[in-house]
């Protein structure tokens, strides 16, 4: 319940535009009278840059004056800063054409620069900015309204086309899809419901599966399989990715544990560079191993490259710490576009997976396939292994074995399968040419 009984009084005292509690006021005041209103958001983007650039009293001058320009467009609307860089319109309920309009209106002045005097100078500056804006929902609360808002931000470069996101139902399931994946998330990490998948791997040498990636799976309480490739890259934007690899790392000791004669030298599990540099990483890893009376011989960590770009001399101090005291560690997805070889070659990595994007070229040129003939050689001269992902069919799997790569794993051998799955597999299928 709001302890103001008037929105007329909040105001926001740089700009003196009315501030997020008015503007909250003022949406449950159109939504009282049974009003969608049109509200506009301007997400400065590049607030920072000019604070570093013409210092901070330039910068807010900026932002006075885009809010004066905002405050004086249409009569028929009110502005308000309900945050440090957002900047809101919110008018009464009109036509989609209206509303495209005024928006379009406002991104058109944004490929101006400002003019901004100070000390006896005046600035020409170029700012950009997100721009979205929705009709009010009248269930809307102020959560939603600001959930509304931060989605959109979230996926405006793959989404908006003109500079513009308008909030429409399509991008409303898309931000529904993600909370119903973000609380199944949540759910499988309290409630330890995720399930391992394992992927064996066929070794060229041994001319038999030797090792396996454990892969994770999750579905629904509703029974829907919701993607790794989807809420993977959710769970490492918002820190969960930690406690799910914990809770992976526990499940794949177990399975090796409760199967010590498992045909498999070792499983790989994934994880991110950031874990690495957890100060408790080993202890933790330790933990494990001791609690299912396993050798951490057994055990391989993937890591993208992706992963550890931020951090990479720290990451490269503690993988060789790690490594000295017996971890082996996979490069995963190399060719995706991150790697850099030099740098690449200054990690104590053990194998380099190959991805599957730069495996299936093979079947495109024989400039490709050559290409990757002397990767493998590179990598095979600085005493790397090379496990080829994503290999569909037998074809590919006999280039793989003409281009002298040491390991193959993909659909063409097996999808991830279930524990019980796998012993079957590895029971039947062990010894194979390809
Ligand atoms: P990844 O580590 O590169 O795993 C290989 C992915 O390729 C798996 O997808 C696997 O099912 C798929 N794959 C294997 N063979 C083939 C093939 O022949 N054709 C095609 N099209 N795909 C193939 P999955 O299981 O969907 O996982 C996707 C990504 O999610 C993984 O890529 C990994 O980055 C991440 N991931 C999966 N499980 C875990 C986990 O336990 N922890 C972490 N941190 N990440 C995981
Ligand atoms: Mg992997
Ligand atoms: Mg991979």
């Amino acid at each position: 319940m709001n302890t103001y009984s008037s929105a007329n009084d909040l105001y926001d005292p740089m700009t003196g535009l009315k501030d997020r509690t008015a503007f909250i006021l003022d949406t449950e005041r159109y939504a009282a009278k049974g009003i969608h209103a049109h509200i506009i958001l301007v997400q400065l983007s590049q607030l920072l840059r000019i604070n570093r650039k013409y210092g901070v009293l330039v910068c807010d001058k900026l932002i006075i004056h885009i809010a004066q320009y905002l405050q004086s467009l249409d009569a028929n609307y009110e502005a308000y800063r309900i945050a440090n860089s957002r900047l809101v319109l919110m008018g009464p309920e009109c036509s989609q054409e209206t509303a495209d309009a005024i928006t379009m209106r406002i991104k058109d002045r944004f490929d101006h620069a400002w003019s901004i005097s100070h000390n006896e100078y005046v600035y020409g500056i170029s700012t950009k900015a997100y721009f979205i804006h929705l009709f009010l929902g009248l269930e809307d609360t102020e959560s939603d309204l600001m959930d509304k808002m931060n989605h959109a931000i979230s996926v405006f470069p793959q989404r908006s086309t003109d500079g513009i996101i308008f909030y429409d139902k399509e991008i409303d399931s898309d931000m529904q899809h993600l909370k119903y994946v973000m609380e199944e998330l949540r759910y499988a990490i309290d409630h330890e419901t995720f399930q391992m998948y394992y992927q064996p791997i066929y070794d060229c040498h041994e001319k038999k599966f030797t090792t396996a990636e454990s892969l994770i799976r999750l579905s629904g309480r509703d029974g829907t399989f919701i993607s790794p490739g989807e809420f993977i890259p959710m769970a490492e934007d918002t820190g969960l990715i930690d406690s799910i690899s914990w809770i992976v790392l526990g499940k794949v000791c177990q399975f090796l544990g409760t199967h010590p004669d498992l045909p498999l030298k070792t499983i790989s599990v994934n994880m991110t560079g950031q874990q690495i540099l957890d100060p408790n990483f080993i202890h933790r890893i330790d933990e494990s191993l001791r609690d299912h009376h396993i050798s951490g011989s057994r055990l391989r960590i993937e890591i993208t490259e992706r992963t550890i770009i931020e951090d990479f001399s720290e990451v490269k101090r503690v993988m060789e710490h790690l490594a000295s005291k017996g971890i082996h560690f996979y490069l995963d997805d190399f060719g995706t576009g991150y790697s850099n070889l030099s740098r690449m070659f200054s990690l104590p990595f053990e194998v380099i997976k190959f991805d599957q994007s730069l495996m299936k070229t093979i079947n495109d040129t024989n400039k490709a396939l050559k290409t990757i003939g002397l990767l493998a050689d590179i990598m095979h001269e600085n005493e790397y292994s090379i496990v080829a992902e994503g290999i569909e069919t037998e074809n590919q799997a006999k280039t793989v074995n003409q281009c002298r790569l040491d390991r193959i794993q993909g659909y063409y051998f097996s999808k991830p399968l279930p524990e019980d799955e796998l012993l079957r597999f590895l029971e039947e299928k062990n010894i194979s040419e390809i």
